[in-house]
Order: C-alpha cells, then structure tokens, then sequence
C-alpha cells in the first residue's frame, strides 16, 4: 500500500518536545556507529552507580552470549527509589485505581520507599537471599509494585505471573524457575468480580514443595486456610519488619527477573532479564518514547505481569521519578467509559493501551469517550498487536481529538522495552507503522535463506546488534534460548516476527512469521493488511484471517469476523466484506470461508491467537494443545462447534 496516511509532527506537541528529527538523527548514528560511547554516556546520565563498570559491551550472538557493563556495581530500587528522596520524597510516585470506582489511593516516593525496605526486611527474616526467585502472583494493586522493588532492593529474583493465569499455569511457572516463595492476596477484583488467588495457590503448593513461604496480602478480607509454618500475612510483616534496609549492591549483569511470554505461538518461555542494561533501556525508552516532563501523569494500563507493565508501569517511569497510575480494572466497568473516567479522575498527561482494548472500545460507540473530557491528554500510545489502521484513526480523532501524536511500540518479552517506535516530537506518524528504530537498535529485513534486504522489503524480521534491555537466557534452558532466537540465522537476534519496511525506511510489524502472509495461487497476501481492510468495514469490530490448504489455489483465505454490538450476519455482508478486499488489496484475496465468530480466541494479554484458528479452520482441533495461554477457551468451543464442515 502506498497510499498510507502521512500525520506529520504536531507543531504545538514539537514546541516542547525532548527531541526533534535532528536529535534523533544524530543520536542514532553516535548510537550504531559508536555503541560503547553512546551507552557508556547515557549511562552515566540515567543511572545512579554504586562502582563503575569496566566494559561497556562484550557479546557474541553466535554464542547468545550478551554483557553489558561488566563490573559495574548499582541497584534497581535504589535507582527508582531512593536517589529521588532528596527533592521528590513528597511527589506522588503511584497512583493507584482500583477495580472500583471509588477506591483510589495517592503514594508518595517517601512512603513508597519506607513500605518497600520493610518488605525488603520481611523477606530476609523468611531468609529469602540473593539470587533466590520469589513469585508474585497479584492483582494490579501497590503491593505488587513493593513486593517488586523489594526482591530487586535484595537480589532476589521476581517472576510475576499474571493474577489471570490458571493454579496449572501458574504452578508450571514456579516449578520452571524454582521458586522459593510465592506473593499473594486472599483474592483479587477484577471487572466487579472477585478472583480467588489465595484458593488457586493452595491448590498447587502441595505440587511445589519449594516454596518454604507464601506472602498472604490481605485484600478483601476472605477465608484463608493457613499454614502456620509457611504463611505469613503481608501487613503483619511490613508492620513488624524496620524501614532502613540498605540496597544491595549487585552486579550489571546480577538477574533482575524472569518473566514468561505470552505463549501465543507455543511452550511459553521464561526469560531472564538482569540489573543494569534492563533499567538503562526501560527508562530510556519510557523518557524519549512517552516524551517524559516533570509533573507528567503517566499511565500504562498492561498488567504487571506482561513486559510492558514491568518496564512502562514500574521500572522505566520510577526511574526517571515519574508519577505512574496502577489501574486494578478492566475498560469496561462499571461502564465502557472507565478509561476516560481514570484519565479525567487523574488528570492523566499520557496514556498507553493495547490495540485489542482500543478495537473493543470503538465497537462500543464513540458515546462512551464523548461524555468525559480527556483535556489533560497530551499523547496516547499502543503496544501488544499490530494495530489496523481504523482502530489507529479512531484513537487518534475520537479518544485524542486530533491533538495527541499515537506512538505504536513494538516490544517482546524478549526486548525488555520498546524497540521500534516514533519520537513523538520527531517524526511524522503513519496509522498501522511503528516507524523507526529506537537508539542503538539496528533491525534488518531477511528473506527465508537469511539474505539482507535493503530499501524497501517485506520478510523475517531480526535485529543485527544488542541493545541493552535485552534478554540475557532462557532460565535454566541456554540451549532454548541458542535454537530460539540465534540458530536460525547465525550473527543476528531473530524477533519470529515478519516486518515490511517501506520506501521512508519505516517499519511494520506484520505479525508472526508463519502466521503473516497467506500464499494463494502463488500470490503472497498479507494477514495484517487483509485485517485492516476487513475492520474498515462499519458493521466490522474485530477480524482474524488464517489461511487453510486448498488443492487448486495452495492456500486460501478463511476470516473469523466479529461485528459491531447488535449486528446480526447475512449474505449480503459477506459480499460486501469480499467486495472490500478486494478493493482494497485485490482480487485474489477472496474470501472462501467466513466464520462469524462472537468472540475470537485471545491470549491472556489480549493477542489473537491465531495458532489455534489455524487448528479450527482445518479441523484440527485434537491438536489444538494447551490453550490455557487463552484468556477464555470456551471460545474455542464455541468456534469449533460452529465451524462448517469444507
Ligand atoms: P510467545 O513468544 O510465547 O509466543 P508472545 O510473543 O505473544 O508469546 P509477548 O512477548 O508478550 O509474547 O509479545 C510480543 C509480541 O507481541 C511481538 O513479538 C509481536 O508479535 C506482538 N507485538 C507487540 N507490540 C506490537 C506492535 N506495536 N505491533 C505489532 N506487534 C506487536
Ligand atoms: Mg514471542
């Protein structure tokens, strides 16, 4: 397509911006050209450093061998705590919303500060060390945030799993990163409805007898069967325990933490990230990327326990002594204006979501966004999906009145911060484009026997050299991590996401190698761009399009399509659907199948799992595998069950 829209750079958002288009051209090329001084510099301005390091960068991706900033001494917690007491001790650091609309709570960098050395403290007393790994297991709540910064103010090694997972899907997690204590609540709110945390861990615990203690948030008061020799309550700690715990000092390259990916495409991975060249790159990236002024009110709704929430709820705004919103909820209680009711209540200067939140929005009417006023925003971002155009453009006029620029942030578990995204103050937007590469990140275009392709290209997406942020292993499994990401093609990280670069060298993320371009009659069709045509359609809300064999054509095109509230399918809208498509990319890109779906398959962190329509589309459904990945697997059923016979 060549006839994407072009938003250039707002004036009035350029005026005061970090950086504009020169900056970011100068600083790119010190930052490829000279990695060691770039990073050496920056560094020094963004971290608070206990020893200096000795190397900046030693690496080799044919090894999957990757050092930065060896023999530097620093601290995680004290650089997003302590180092700001001097002049921001009073400046609220979390603001936290809850689930319910009425309970809110202000915490300062001070109080911040004392609850997580005290915890730190409690941890220590349950003889918890240094290189200990310690789950969480927590609804979107402050504790979590301590309980975070205090195993980082101790070298202890936090895996958060998302309070959504399943007792299986969190006990595989604990048991995969041997974790010896487990951070939990009596029980969680979400959406008005209370998840029973405290019950699902107990029924798991028996299966994991390492965990020696079980941290029990109180939350909602509910009925706890207790432990004595394991349990402890987490205010009766915190009450007992002193508030001076001096940060540890820990090695550049000490793990920081393990965090699983999504498992949209498989077996989930728990990636290990560590200490100082994670924090350098998530805050950053959270500084130039959210273009980050003093007195900003940032809020970034992923849940903590997806990367996005480590780096751009906790780590990347702390660090750089930001005030980050913690939302407990869900978009769409007590009503589908709750967003803009948060950004109102909070006066909220910057807001970042997932497209599949802003694609569920919109399907709900513009009513909702119109009641509230969202005069305090000033930018908007997305980051989880590639995100089709209309839902782009529907953000960019409806939620931002045209006013704010939308940053589209490409991020992996495995990148631990965004590695392509616009400067808002620097470049012109392209709705469906994450732009250009951030500093230090060099992504290359590969066709399938690893050629590079320069100008304009489509094909497998990888990155030539490191950046900081990046993961370090799999834990307990380098050979996973060798094979995963390094084997393919040697010399180069390989993200397993397919990429176009177009003729102003700017990125689109097209979605999972294998799962990108539907090959019909010897014509490559992209999904991504075949979904964007598709939800440009008014009655459309959300589209999926998987390919399934066919003996003439090779593949052709099956679209799981969910329309609009109140919509009811016919014929007539399955031929208007085709004649879209074919307008809009082509006359081969027919559609031979269409399922109306009411609800598509999604991950817990709100992907499309198109592994699993695969499955459905062709029949395959005993080896649909574990869908405990899925946020609801009665959807499967449901599609399956509907699924015509071919
Ligand atoms: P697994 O690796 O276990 O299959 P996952 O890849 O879904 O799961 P995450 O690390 O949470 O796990 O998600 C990263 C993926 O999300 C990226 O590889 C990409 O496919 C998608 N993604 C994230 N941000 C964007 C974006 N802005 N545009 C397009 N895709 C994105
Ligand atoms: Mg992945």
């Amino acid at each position: 397509m060549n006839n994407d829209k072009v938003y250039p750079v707002k004036p009035a958002f350029a005026a005061h911006a970090l950086l504009n288009r020169a900056d970011y051209d100068r600083l790119y090329a010190e930052s490829v050209n000279n990695p060691e001084a770039f990073w050496g510099e920056q560094a020094e301005q963004f971290l608070h450093w206990f020893g200096k390091w000795e190397t900046v960068l030693d690496w080799d991706f044919r090894k999957a061998y990757i050092r930065w900033f060896d023999g530097g001494q620093l601290n995680v917690s004290y650089n997003c705590l302590d180092r700001h007491l001097e002049h921001h001790g009073d400046q609220v650091a979390l603001i936290w919303e809850g689930d319910d609309p009425t309970h809110s709570k202000k915490i300062t960098y001070r109080e911040l500060h004392a609850e997580v050395c005290r915890f730190a403290n409690a941890l220590k007393a349950r003889n918890i060390q240094k290189g200990d790994r310690v789950g969480i297991y927590m609804p979107m709540v402050p504790e979590t945030v301590v309980a975070m910064l205090a195993c980082a103010r101790i070298g202890a090694i936090h895996t958060v799993v998302f309070s959504g997972f399943s007792p299986e899907a969190l006990k595989d997690r604990l048991l995969d990163v041997e974790c010896c204590a487990l951070v939990t609540a009596d029980e969680g709110r979400r959406g008005g409805k209370r998840i029973p945390l405290r019950a699902h861990a107990e029924a798991i615990l028996t299966a994991c007898p390492g965990v020696h203690t079980v941290f029990n948030v109180r939350l909602t008061g509910s009925e706890v069967d207790w432990q004595h020799h394991r349990d402890v309550w987490y205010q009766e700690a915190i009450a007992a325990a002193s508030p001076d715990c001096p940060a540890e000092p820990m090695d550049a390259e000490d793990p920081l933490f393990i965090l699983h990916t999504s498992g949209s495409t498989g077996r989930t991975k728990g990636l290990m990230h560590t200490t100082a060249g994670y924090l350098l790159y998530a805050a950053m990236t959270y500084r130039y990327i959210f273009d980050h002024h003093p007195g900003d009110v940032f809020w970034c709704t992923a849940d903590l326990g997806w990367v996005a929430g480590h780096s751009y709820v906790l780590y990347g705004p702390l660090c750089n002594a930001a005030t980050t919103v913690l939302f407990e909820g869900v978009p769409t209680y007590p009503d589908a204006s709750r967003f803009w009711q948060v950004v109102d209540k909070h006066q909220v200067t910057v807001f970042h979501t997932a497209p599949t939140a802003i694609r569920s929005l919109m399907n709900q009417g513009d009513a909702f966004v119109q009641q509230t006023s969202r005069s305090s925003l000033r930018l908007l971002g997305t980051v989880g999906e590639p995100i089709q155009p209309r839902a782009w453009e529907w953000y960019h006029q409806v939620v931002g009145e045209g006013r704010c620029p939308v940053v589209d942030t490409w991020c992996q578990t495995e990148t631990g911060g965004i590695l392509i995204a616009p400067l808002p103050g620097a470049m012109d937007l392209k709705p469906g484009s994450a732009t250009l590469p951030f500093f230090g990140v060099v992504p290359e275009i590969i066709d399938e026997q690893g050629v590079v392709q320069e100008g304009p290209a489509t094909g497998i997406l990888t990155i030539a050299q490191p950046w900081p942020g990046m993961v370090r292993t799999v834990y307990g499994d380098h050979h996973r991590f060798v094979e995963t990401y390094f084997a393919a093609y040697p010399g180069r990280y390989l993200s397993g996401d397919g990429g176009r670069r177009d003729e102003d060298g700017y990125y689109w993320i097209t979605d999972r190698v294998g799962d990108d371009t539907i090959t019909v009659s010897g014509h490559n069709l992209g999904t991504a761009e075949m979904e964007s045509a598709l939800i440009l359609h008014e009655k459309v809300a959300e589209a999926s399009v998987v390919g399934y064999p066919h003996s003439v054509k090779g593949q052709c095109i099956c679209a799981f399509v969910t329309l609009m509230e109140g919509v009811e399918p016919d014929e007539r809208l399955r031929k208007e659907l085709n004649t879209l498509l074919r307008k809009e990319i082509g006359p081969i890109a027919h559609i031979d199948v269409i399922q109306w779906a009411a609800n598509l398959p999604k991950t817990h962190s709100g992907k499309i799992a198109r592994r699993v329509l695969r499955k459905i589309v062709t029949h395959d459904q005993e080896n649909l595998g574990d869908t405990s990945h899925l946020s609801d697997p009665g959807v499967v059923q449901e599609l399956v069950k509907a699924r015509q016979p071919t």
